[in-house]
């Protein structure tokens, strides 16, 4: 498989190049050359395939010969070795609990994948390869732990100061060891707009190889497919006659465009919905045929808090920019804060089940996608644990959300994170410095 850049200036490279580079020199993002075809055998056989199996065949083409096949059946088994269960919520609508992962949020799936890949690509390298990520919240942690310990490789992360939750913030500086935070005093399109000079910053990466775990980087999109196949799994053995309506709340477009390409291979989905906050560019394009990205505002979703979403190209390229095809199989609805707050407390109230602000997003508008298609069911992506976002959530339901065991270790954990100015020319003399 190769990988050409969406600017269509700079040459096609296979997926470990692409891993590693993480954004052509062109400053385009990498998109496949072909889109592989799931087998009708596949599809068939899905129902019976275990998670590691899955992950393995829909992977297998997307990384070719770079990774021999018993490594990438390895990355693919620890990848994907937690649950993700598709949980029935209210009548016609179900919750794909994304959830279990170390650091609570789907974003685990892909910072696990390309960390086992890059470590697999830097082993067989001299030089120490430098991660730089931007982060909304829970990319950072995802991410930091995914490449904890890695040799060869060193994290460095960039968080908007105070627009991250206090449990995302020590997920994101506790670790230690080879993960350093940068406090960014601006908003997160401020330190996306940072990692993006960096890369394009040739005497700095003369100096320092650097990549993206972003999920403009293909090793971070591409399994996010998998979502897709383990809910198609488990929605066909719930006895479900038509295909999924699915919702997904979006930031950067990365997890949905990932569905995109899932349906685009030949996984069976009625609809999508992309769920949108207040920073609805992507949204407002689906209904009206203008992109038009605007400065981030903060939301209680905060990790959807995205102004210019990344991906949003991706999708373009893979319906050849036609506004009418994507609208057959996309729609955007924007939500307010409003509507997530009464929407976290209706759905505890009605049916017992807790959502965090990005789930109620989806749930929110899934609804009012079934109200213009009566009888659509379907599922929404729960992308993080509510206990992420106690703040939000407690007030509302009433009650304390209780911390699951396996994250109790951070409360004792001390913060370590270096504060950074909102320039380039901080980042880089901290880069050139560290
Ligand atoms: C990142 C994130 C999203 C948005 O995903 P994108 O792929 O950026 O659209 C939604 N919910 C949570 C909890 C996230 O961390």
């Amino acid at each position: 498989m190769h990988y050409y850049s969406l600017n269509r200036q700079s040459p096609p490279v296979d997926f470990r190049a692409a891993t590693i580079a993480g954004q052509a020199p062109d400053g385009g993002l990498y998109f496949p050359a072909s889109i592989p075809q799931f087998s009708p055998e596949f599809l068939n056989a899905l129902p019976t395939l275990s998670r590691a199996e899955v992950a393995y065949e829909v992977m297998a083409p997307y990384v070719g010969d770079t990774i021999p096949e018993a490594e990438l059946r390895r990355i693919c088994a620890e990848t994907v070795d937690f649950e993700f269960p598709l949980v029935p919520v209210a009548p016609g609508i179900a919750a794909l609990e994304l959830f279990h992962g170390p650091t609570l949020a789907f974003k685990d799936v892909g910072a696990r994948f390309m960390s086992r890949c890059l470590g697999y690509f830097s082993s067989e390298k001299a030089a120490p390869v430098t991660v730089l990520v931007a982060t909304s919240g829970d990319t950072g942690g995802a991410v930091a732990h995914g490449f904890l310990g890695v040799p060869g490789v060193e994290v460095v992360i960039l968080y908007p100061t105070g627009k991250v939750s206090p449990l995302q913030e020590l997920q994101l500086t506790t670790l230690g060891q080879n993960i350093t935070a940068l406090e960014v005093q601006g908003n997160f399109d401020d330190c996306q707009a940072l990692v993006k000079q960096a890369f394009k910053d040739e005497t700095l990466t003369a100096k320092r190889t650097l990549t993206s775990a972003n999920s403009i980087n293909v090793a971070r999109w591409l399994p996010q497919q998998l979502y897709y196949l383990f809910a198609w799994q488990q929605w066909q053995a719930a006895g479900h006659a038509a295909p999924p309506v699915v919702a997904v709340p979006s930031g950067n477009f990365g997890n949905l465009c990932a569905g995109l390409l899932a349906h685009a291979s030949g996984l069976p989905v009625g609809h999508f919905v992309a769920a949108c906050n207040a920073n609805d560019a992507g949204a407002a394009y689906l209904r009206s045929g203008l992109f038009e990205p605007k400065p981030a505002v903060a939301t209680i979703s905060n990790a959807m808090d995205v102004g210019h979403p990344s991906n949003f190209v991706r999708i373009l390229e893979l319906f050849e920019h036609q506004h009418a095809a994507i609208r057959q199989l996309l729609s955007g609805y924007t939500v307010s804060d409003a509507d997530t707050r009464a929407t976290i407390r209706r759905v505890a109230a009605a049916h017992g089940y807790l959502l965090d602000p990005h789930g109620a997003v989806a749930y929110f508008a899934l609804g009012q996608y079934q109200a213009e298609h009566p009888g659509a069911a379907g599922f929404f992506l729960a992308t993080a644990h509510p206990v992420k976002f106690p703040e939000v959530v407690e007030p509302l339901v009433g009650h304390p959300v209780a911390l699951p065991a396996a994250l109790h270790y951070l409360l004792e954990k001390p913060k370590q994170s270096v504060p950074l100015a909102p320039t380039y020319a901080a980042l880089r003399a901290w880069l050139l410095g560290a």
